[in-house]
């Protein structure tokens, strides 16, 4: 039987997932998570292919000029930014990643240096904790991964994927004094997973108060 019986035509495929990439940008873009052309976003096309946004754009004013197909396996796509390969990565250990969302939110970014000793950021109690698909309860503790920040991309990923394969379920992980990654089945789960993220742990800092 011919694998790709099924699928998409390859540009429709690319279109869908473009435009999650489009939707997931926008809502971070106007709720200040990706200041300053910051941020990137991606969709799965299918196991070989995802969409991810270029280098440089503004993710608030995203438009499919700003969005490249990319190759999981391949080698760097020349629009592709340097955290290109901590979305790949992803893509190619967890199957059932649709898409994924890197945002620099001001409870994120603080947190993550607090906690970068510690290794975790801990969520625990809250009620929002079940906007996470699978959780079905507030008596729930959600540690949240937290890497050293690396500007060497390729390694940084590799210590990222070590630490999330030790773990049950992850909705995503901080990288200290920089932001967070957060994915889920498809876009508009990983909005609602990235919006939930920014809820919690602006609770987790307000509870900790200054330092
Ligand atoms: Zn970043």
């Amino acid at each position: 039987m011919d694998p790709n019986r099924d699928a998409k035509a390859p540009d429709e495929g690319y279109s869908d997932a473009a435009k999650g990439v489009i939707a997931m940008a926008r809502f971070a873009g106007a709720r200040g998570w990706v200041p300053a052309t910051s941020g990137n976003f991606s969709a799965r096309i299918d196991g070989h292919r995802a969409a991810l946004t270029a280098t440089g754009a503004n993710k608030a004013e995203l438009t499919e000029a700003g969005v490249i197909d990319v190759e999981i396996f391949g080698s760097k796509h020349p629009r592709a930014s340097a955290e290109a390969p901590l979305h790949l990565a992803r893509y190619r250990n967890a199957p059932q990643i649709g898409a994924i969302s890197h945002i620099h939110s001001m409870a994120a970014t603080v947190l993550s240096r607090r906690h970068e000793k510690t290794g975790h950021v801990r969520l625990e109690g809250w009620e929002l904790l079940k906007a996470f698909s699978g959780i079905a309860t507030h008596e729930t503790v959600l540690d949240v991964p937290v890497v050293s920040n690396d500007q060497d991309t390729d390694r940084l990923a590799d210590i990222v994927e070590q630490r999330l394969a030790m773990l049950d379920s992850a909705y995503g992980y901080l990288i200290a004094g920089h932001g967070l990654y957060v994915w889920g089945a498809n876009a508009a789960e990983t909005i609602r997973h990235m919006e939930a993220f920014d809820f919690l742990l602006s609770a987790q800092l307000h509870e900790e108060g200054p330092r």
